[in-house]
């Protein structure tokens, strides 16, 4: 299958893709393969122990304040670091599209970009870099495998981001399974939105769900997300109802959604599932801004700011008097 068909499969709205009736290990196995955009190994803080971050490309939202925006889109994407240019200039003559011109530095019209990568496979400093390539299950499964004993000695395992991995539902599902068949911990960290069924045919091969709540207000929730929270809040309740483990992560971003009302709302909504294991605030951070410029977008929270340690703890009183367990944020997430 290739990476068009597989993120097809279980993107939004799919009723969970070719596959997911047939169940883990039974339609395409480690073969199929998906688009990732980074692999990070000896992460900390993405759940418990050491473990490696795997990002699936593609995600159905677009959050004003996504720190991988190079992990929005489906399809390798360019990526230009003007600070490692060394004025060689061979992308000039690398781009079929001209699309490149130089005044004082190389500069890309990103409309007429098509994302062919030339420019990259030319630009010896790596100034110029595709991000995003096209892993089996067993490719992925290898790099995975390496890490084995930082998992054993740490308690750690595999954490799958994104984007949004669900949007990937087969190659993950297929990702996890090869996990557990190793006896390897894991965890996705989604945003919520993708079809139930995606989420059903996950449930057994997932030890921990980071799942984000971003807005209750939906008005909101479609301003700054471009999505409804309307199956969010659906899937949450669906997989509380499961008995799944589920640490709920709100973003805590001045402005946004650090009013009292949206506070208490969440943890009103988040009191009332039948369980979950914990409530992480992520106070807003610029990490990531700079990304905007080197893929020709703009960034949309230009003039905000971090929260203080004061309204973050004000803000997890309001969700402990809810009598939810608030877990202390550590720094130095990924997402
Ligand atoms: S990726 Fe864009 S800028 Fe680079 S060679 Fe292709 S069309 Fe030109
Ligand atoms: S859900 Fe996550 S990856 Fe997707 S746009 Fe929002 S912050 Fe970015």
């Amino acid at each position: 299958m290739t990476s068009v068909d597989t993120m097809t499969s279980g993107g939004p709205g799919a009723s969970g893709g070719p596959g997911v009736s047939g169940g883990p290990g039974v339609s395409g196995g480690p073969s199929v393969s998906g688009m990732i955009f980074d692999i990070k190994r000896y992460a900390i803080h993405d759940g418990p122990g050491i473990r490696t971050a795997v990002f699936l490309k593609g995600c159905p939202l677009k959050c004003w304040w996504c720190h991988n925006p190079e992990g929005q889109g489906s399809q390798p994407q360019l990526l230009f670091r003007a600070n490692r240019c060394k004025a060689f200039k061979a992308c000039i003559d690398a781009c079929p599209r001209g699309a490149i011109r130089w005044e004082n530095g190389s500069l890309t019209d990103w409309e007429t970009c098509d994302q062919c990568g030339k420019c990259a496979a030319a630009c010896y400093p790596g100034a110029r870099e595709l991000v995003g390539r096209c892993l089996s299950v067993a490719e992925l499964m290898r790099e995975i495998e390496r890490d084995v004993p930082f998992y054993d000695q740490s308690g750690g395992g595999v954490t799958f981001s994104g984007g949004e991995p669900m949007f990937q539902c087969e190659f993950l599902r297929e990702s996890l399974y090869a996990c557990k068949e190793r006896g390897i911990h894991t965890i996705v960290d989604t945003s919520g939105h993708a079809a139930w069924g995606g989420f059903e045919s996950i449930l057994p091969l997932v030890d921990l769900f980071l799942y984000d709540l971003k807005l209750m207000d939906d008005t909101k929730h479609l301003k700054y997300t471009s999505v409804s929270n309307r199956l969010i809040l659906d899937n949450l309740r669906k997989l509380s109802s499961t008995g799944a483990h589920i640490i709920v992560r709100i973003p805590l971003i001045p402005g946004v959604n650090d009013d009292r009302e949206n506070i208490e709302h969440s943890a009103n909504f988040l009191s009332k599932l039948p369980s979950l294991d914990g409530v992480e605030l992520m106070p807003y951070h610029e990490i990531g801004v700079a990304k905007y410029a080197s893929i020709g977008k703009k960034y949309r929270l230009e003039s905000n700011r971090m929260p203080t340690r004061e309204e973050i703890e004000a803000a997890e009183a309001i969700i402990a008097g809810f009598h939810l367990p608030v877990i202390n944020h550590q720094p130095g997430r990924t997402k």
